[in-house]
């Protein structure tokens, strides 16, 4: 049935040139601009609860994927971890370089946007940088008050074959393009007489999400994913902070806050079953909360899963399609198709809309917790099963966990 029109967004076209595009938004989808939030609350929970990157708090799971990777997998994220490195050591000291030019003053929201935009970047917004979304180990670090939020797309043809491979490929490939294209954009804004320092796509220093859902460029997805109007969660986000003089962009209600209670798709079709279909108040908004224990373990044995990325409506068609069809029948684009839901599995085959593929109480059972967590369980575990450690493996053991403590147990570059 159709539906009535509550307001119309009008965005830049998909890549730099091309027209801008209308989102009709319909009325029963409209919320609220951004999401639904209680600002003390997240003033609260950011102080009495602060976050810690995932390579910090979730480190032994992220040690014990390299376990279980097959040889191509690991032996292509060794080869993405060295590509990605030096750009991660450049991100790392770019807020402490000077201007190579003299500022004058002006505003330069649309003149930033237009030279990310020229780099390649599809999306660009400009927000404050909210520092209670900002990661205890990088608190000192973060420098500047204005925060450039860019996204990268990902290809669209290796995306469509997730799980796989190629798809990983795309993945970690645009992240590198992405590291890049920072450096280049850092480089702009100095060579106009400010200071910029990157907030690396492989080594982030907040939640960058609810920065770009202020900056008006998506909403977030019940796969918990920033879903941007022409990529979906294929843009790949990362930011720039500056002290450069620019306008904050606003939040936008795009529907989908309420579309995904429609959609459901993403939730029906994980095979971890790790999405879920009610929204909870965490940390001060209202959102879909992944369960991150069900999805780890199908994510590290499954070349990164992502089916909640390859079924997204929005992720397939783009937001102008998917919500123009909501408004004139009522319907989730591409709902209950082959096209749309039906994804392969590696040897497991195919699953069609319906269909799961089952995983034993074991598959679940991964490594919590930070990196000495992992160290201590495996000894404990050498303890319990009635061989006593030598000597060499109880030394082996002090040395690794003062190796993990002194260097603030991170292990970056895994998301
Ligand atoms: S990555 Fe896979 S397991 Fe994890 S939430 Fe997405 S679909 Fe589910
Ligand atoms: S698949 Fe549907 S429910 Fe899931 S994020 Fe995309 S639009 Fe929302």
């Amino acid at each position: 049935m159709a539906k009535t029109v509550s307001h119309v967004v009008t965005r830049p076209g998909r890549v730099h040139g091309d027209a801008d595009v209308q989102i009709p938004v319909a009325e029963d989808i409209t919320t609220v601009p951004g999401i639904r939030m209680r600002e003390e609350d997240v003033s609260f929970y950011s102080r009495a609860y602060p976050q810690e990157t995932q390579n910090i708090d979730k480190a032994a799971d992220r040690r014990w994927v390299w376990t279980i990777y097959s040889e191509e997998l690991a032996g292509f994220r060794k080869r993405h971890d060295a590509i990605n490195e030096p750009l991660v050591d450049a991100a790392a000291v770019s807020g402490d370089l000077e201007p190579t030019g003299t500022p004058t003053g002006e505003d330069l929201t649309e003149k930033l946007r237009l030279k990310a935009r020229e780099l390649g970047f599809g999306e660009a917004g400009f927000t404050k940088m909210d520092r209670r979304h900002v990661y205890t180990s990088k608190k000192r670090w973060v420098k500047f008050e204005h925060a450039i939020c860019v996204a990268l797309e990902q290809d669209y043809l290796q995306t469509q074959t997730l799980p796989s491979m190629e798809a990983e490929f795309a993945h970690f490939g645009t992240y590198e393009m992405e590291g890049a294209l920072l450096l280049d954009l850092a480089d702009y804004i100095r060579s106009l007489g400010y200071r910029a320092q990157i907030h690396s796509p492989n080594d982030n220093s907040a939640a960058y999400i609810p920065m770009f859902v202020a900056a008006g460029l998506g909403q977030l997805g019940a796969n918990g994913q920033l879903l941007s109007p022409h990529f979906g969660s294929r843009a790949r986000i990362a930011m720039i902070t500056t002290d450069a003089p620019v306008t904050y962009d606003q939040p936008i209600d795009y529907g989908i806050h309420q579309f995904c209670q429609e959609c459901q798709v993403c939730v029906n079709r994980c095979p971890g079953r790790a999405l879920v279909r009610d929204k909870v108040w965490w940390r001060g908004v209202e959102k879909n909360k992944l369960i991150y224990e069900r999805c780890r373990p199908v994510m590290a044995r499954y070349d990164g899963c992502a089916v909640c990325m390859k079924v997204c409506p929005i992720q397939r068609f783009g937001m102008p399609a998917v919500m123009e069809h909501y408004v004139a029948t009522g319907e989730v684009l591409g709902k209950g198709t082959d096209l749309l839901e039906g994804y392969t599995f590696l040897e497991r085959g195919y699953f069609g809309p319906g269909e799961l593929p089952q995983f034993s109480r074991d598959f679940f059972e991964i490594p919590h917790g930070r990196n000495e967590d992992w160290l201590f369980q495996q000894f404990k575990e050498k303890l319990m099963s009635g061989v006593a450690p030598t000597q060499e493996e109880a030394v082996s053991f002090a040395k690794e966990l003062h190796g993990i403590l002194a260097k603030g147990n991170s292990t970056i570059g895994d998301e």
